[in-house]
């Protein structure tokens, strides 16, 4: 995808608004949430790009070697994300700024051939470290969120965007306005997420309903079975500004979500090669129009990408 296509689509079995920009008023309250996810745990990266020579002589990765071989690598995303990862049922692409990072990423550590091989497949959250470590993905990208439990089964570069946990109601239940409203409600959220831990733990008196999706929650909150759908900010306000008339945001984040790309473990020269990519991307402006493909069609303002920490430095 190489310039600015219409917002997408509906998701399927969600009316959707194809073509169709949402209004202003949303796409300032969009703008200003994304930018200020990216300000509250947005500081990445880590020391400045190697040369490309010292680059090549650093690259020992087995995995980069067999990839390279094979000429296709297989990428976890989601498929029902608008924003992040969102597939088109009629054509099969996969489109959002999860899939762009994923492009530029691949196009850099493996090379053109590869990149041009690129296998989406779909990684539902409980499934992501499994598809790892199983050999079924190479990499996923899938608003996957780094944690100490997650990183003592799989390897993680990034963190390539940082977002917040969110609640997200239907516009006309006004009696929901933060986490402490939810008490003795039905709240879905999706198996195997941080979402879903995070909602046991910060608001145990909600009542948890736990799906293997975020669309299928949002159905559910759109039929009136569930009374909030819970999960990072970014992933809701794809689902909003899909569907603008019918839902709306209660309340600010109430966590620190830090998205990096999943890789399986044992092989910490792609790690390093996959971190190197990532830093690239944020000096050299693709990270900036990966945004601006994807979530900068919605109007949102176009953020600074992330920036190097000697915190960040040391994980990749
Ligand atoms: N970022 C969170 C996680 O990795 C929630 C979103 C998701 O499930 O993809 O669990």
């Amino acid at each position: 995808m190489s310039s600015p296509t219409p917002i997408p689509p509906g998701l399927p079995g969600l009316p959707g608004l194809p073509g169709r920009r949402p209004r202003r008023r949303l796409r300032t309250a969009l703008g200003a949430a994304l930018v200020a996810t990216l300000a509250v745990g947005g500081a990445l990266g880590g020391p400045p790009a190697r040369p490309a020579a010292a680059r090549e002589a650093a690259r020992s990765s087995p995995t980069v070697a067999e990839i390279r071989a094979r000429g296709e690598i297989v990428v976890g995303a989601k498929f029902d994300q608008p924003l992040f990862g969102l597939r088109d049922a009629t054509t099969g692409e996969v489109d959002g700024f999860d899939v762009e990072i994923a492009r530029l990423v691949v196009r850099e550590v493996f090379g053109r051939r590869v990149a041009r091989n690129i296998r989406f497949v779909e990684t539902p959250s409980r499934t992501r470290e499994d598809a790892l470590t199983s050999g079924a993905a190479d990499l996923v990208v899938a608003t996957y969120t780094i944690t100490p439990e997650r990183e003592a089964v799989i390897d993680f570069a990034g963190p390539y965007y940082t977002s917040g946990q969110a609640i997200l109601t239907r516009k006309a239940d006004t009696a929901i306005r933060g986490t402490a409203d939810l008490g003795g409600r039905p709240v879905c959220t999706v198996s195997g997420s941080t979402s879903a831990t995070n909602l046991t733990t910060r608001v145990p008196t909600a009542v948890p309903v736990l799906v293997d999706t975020y669309s299928e929650c949002v159905t559910r909150l759109r039929a009136g079975t569930v009374d909030a759908v819970t999960t990072d900010e970014a992933i809701l306000l794809g689902y909003l500004a899909t569907e603008p008339g019918a839902f709306r945001l209660a309340g600010s984040p109430f966590t620190s979500e830090p998205y990096g790309i999943g890789i399986a473990p044992g092989d910490p020269a792609l790690v390093r090669e996959v971190g190197t990519a990532l830093r690239n991307a944020f000096r050299n402006g693709s990270w900036t129009r990966a945004w601006k493909r994807t979530i900068g069609r919605t109007g949102a303002p176009v953020p600074d990408p992330p920036v190097a920490t000697s915190r960040q430095a040391s994980r990749v």
